[in-house]
């Protein structure tokens, strides 16, 4: 249930409401929006709602009370009516200028993540990616530099004034991640680790969500939903593939998921073509394809030499490629009322 406030709504009012809310047995939820107040009601006490919904409406300065159907209570479109951001330094992901992030997948060395930095902002990047901590298929393969490489981020981003977004995977790791990162990415094979989710959610960093490739859209959002339920409402969604039969590609892209993730969530929703199809050749024509299926974004991995890239060479873009995929986009984007 979400509760409504009038514009305009006085303190007490809000107050008031919140307190009736406890008192009846579930958590008020403040999701304090641009235009308006919306209380989320959450909790499973069974009660007669229909009774309850009336109580609430006739309270002062309620304008209207509703049933969220949808298990994700929180990150339901209903609950967060109006536009919704998030803002990851000066670069704001979900108006109507595209955002895109790019760089390596690893970090491997200062000038590698210069060079790349350099080169992806001059396309017209505004945020610079590369994992310092990498979940690998093999422990036998690259683990990522650790705090080694985000000090080389922090470099390229001293340098470039790109802010930097990279993975963390352990709560373990988080201070230390936090301490260098503009946004945290919570990988694919980590969207459901609801410890992590969690501690990540009691941050104030923005978070990139990356959806599993065995995980229901459904089961996407209330990943989401448990950052959101610790207090942290700035994630940012991504899809990025998933497992399907056909093995001509890396994974399946779910372009699908796209615009019904946009009509279920205010969230911002972006897509890495790289991950979803996992050969450079064909990361702009999906790249594209994602822009005019209404994404926010684009997470795009590039490497100076792909060739010799310590994780993903296969996927990543030269620089050059990189330019070229960026023109493509800047002629998609008016196409559906969108800017880079
Ligand atoms: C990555 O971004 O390099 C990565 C490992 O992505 P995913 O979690 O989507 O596989
Ligand atoms: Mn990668």
């Amino acid at each position: 249930m979400i509760i409504s406030m009038k514009l305009g709504a006085t303190q007490v009012e809000l107050d008031d409401v919140m307190k009736a809310v406890e008192t009846s047995g579930f958590r008020p939820f403040l999701n304090p929006g641009v235009e308006r107040q919306v209380v989320a009601v959450l909790g499973e006490v069974d009660i007669d709602k229909v009774e309850l919904m009336d109580q609430f409406s006739n309270m002062a300065g309620v304008e209207r009370v509703q049933l969220i159907s949808e298990p994700f209570k929180l990150s339901s479109r209903q609950a967060h009516p109006g536009p919704f951001s998030v803002s990851v330094g000066e670069v704001s992901i979900g108006g109507t200028r595209i955002v895109v992030i790019a760089g390596p997948c690893s970090v491997e060395s200062e000038s590698q993540v210069l060079e790349t930095a350099r080169a992806v902002k001059a396309s017209g990047a505004r945020l610079l990616r590369g994992g310092a901590f990498k979940p690998r298929s093999s422990p036998h393969s690259f683990q990522g530099l650790g705090e080694k490489g985000l000090k080389m981020l922090a470099t390229a981003r001293a340098e470039t004034g790109l802010p930097i977004v990279t993975e963390v995977m352990d709560p373990h790791d988080l201070d230390v991640v936090c301490r260098y990162a503009d946004m945290l990415q919570i990988g694919a094979r980590n969207m459901q680790n609801f410890s992590l989710l969690r501690w990540t959610g009691q941050t104030r960093h923005p978070v990139l969500l990356k959806r599993g490739p065995g995980s229901r859209i459904r089961d996407f959002l209330m990943a989401a939903e448990y950052i959101l339920a610790e207090g942290n409402p700035n994630v940012v969604l991504c899809e990025r593939g998933i497992i399907s039969f056909e093995d001509a590609s890396r994974y399946t892209t779910d372009i699908n998921a796209i615009p019904i993730l946009k009509g279920l969530t205010h969230l911002p929703v972006i897509l890495d073509p790289s991950h979803a199809t996992g050969n450079w050749a064909w990361v702009k024509p999906i790249a594209l394809a994602g822009i005019a299926a209404g994404a926010d974004g684009l997470i795009v991995e590039v490497h100076p030499d792909p060739q010799h890239a310590r994780s993903d060479g296969k996927q990543s873009l030269k620089p050059s490629k990189f330019a070229d995929l960026m023109a493509g986009v800047a002629r998609v984007a008016p196409a559906v009322d969108r800017s880079i």
